[in-house]
């Protein structure tokens, strides 16, 4: 297998503008997701539904 390595590029250390991970309980199960604030969903590793981040 080959691994083409196009993952977004990123500045080690400029990661204080950048996106930031935002932990959301899953509504479901209530396993902490991760979602990225580039992101507006995520999917839950324990129970693989969609978890969209809302402010609540
Ligand atoms: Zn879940």
């Amino acid at each position: 297998m080959s691994q083409p390595s196009v993952f977004k590029e990123k500045s080690p250390c400029s990661t204080r503008t950048a996106a930031a991970p935002e932990m959301v309980e899953c509504p479901v199960c209530g396993e902490k997701v991760e979602i990225w604030s580039d992101e507006e969903e995520a999917t839950c590793p324990e129970c693989g539904i969609t978890v969209t981040r809302q402010a609540r």
